[in-house]
């Protein structure tokens, strides 16, 4: 099962629109899976629509048989809603489903008879066994938990967030490195902590998941995230 999801902020289209640089973009939109690995990234220019995000998806999913099971957006009811209205809707719903996050399910659900319905991101149903387990606590008693974190690219919009006052004045050219080299940081970091758990190692502060060589080449601007 692959989760995506699709978010992101940065840059404050606050200059002329003849003056060109990336804080003219509305936001930066990423694909991240649950563990938080990072999928994939591109700019809106002009507003995180939900035939942007529809778009967004097609291109980075431009197959059938490469669809994810289940798409995870903050604003999914909606996505969902545009999908129908548009007709894609009759292609998607054979393969996925799409559902929001918890925060946004808290909060929507008991107003939106779409979201509540159709975009339940852990539905006690039993309707998806994937999204919800079941784990027991001291006593023995059986309790569900989310299978996934639903939250994974607002926790990386947050940190990349603490970069938005370089990302915001640097060149087109260099904005698009400077993202770029920054996922790619965050995502060999989040593989690496990931092997550690598996493994059943602590985690050392301050390791960047970096091996040597990478280290050496990028010896500088490499903050600790
Ligand atoms: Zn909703």
């Amino acid at each position: 099962m692959c989760f995506n999801y699709v978010y992101g902020y940065l840059g404050d289209p606050s200059l002329p629109p003849n003056y060109f640089s990336s804080g003219c973009y509305y936001c930066v939109e990423t694909i991240c899976a649950p563990c938080g690995v990072v999928i994939a990234w591109t700019k809106f220019a002009h507003s995180e629509s939900t035939t942007n995000i529809l778009n967004f998806l097609a291109s980075v999913y431009p197959t059938q048989d490469s669809w994810p099971d289940y798409i995870c957006i903050d604003k999914a009811c909606q996505v969902l809603a545009t999908a129908v209205i548009n007709g894609s809707w009759e292609v998607w719903k054979h393969t996925s489903q799409f559902i929001v996050d918890a925060y946004h399910y808290i909060n929507h659900h008991l107003q939106d008879y779409l979201c509540w319905t159709y975009c339940n991101p852990a539905p006690a149903n039993n309707v998806a066994p994937n999204l919800v387990i079941v784990e027991y606590d001291s006593n023995g008693q059986p309790y569900s938990h989310w299978a996934f974190n639903t939250q994974v690219c607002k926790q990386l919009n947050a940190w990349l967030g603490g970069y938005q006052s370089i990302a915001k004045w640097i060149t087109p050219e260099n904005f698009n490195w400077f993202i770029h080299v920054m996922l790619f940081y965050h995502t060999k970091y989040t593989i690496k902590k990931q092997q550690k758990k598996q493994s059943n190692q602590e985690t050392e502060d301050g390791d960047i998941g970096c091996d040597e060589e990478t280290e050496t080449e990028e010896e500088e601007g490499s903050d600790e995230e």
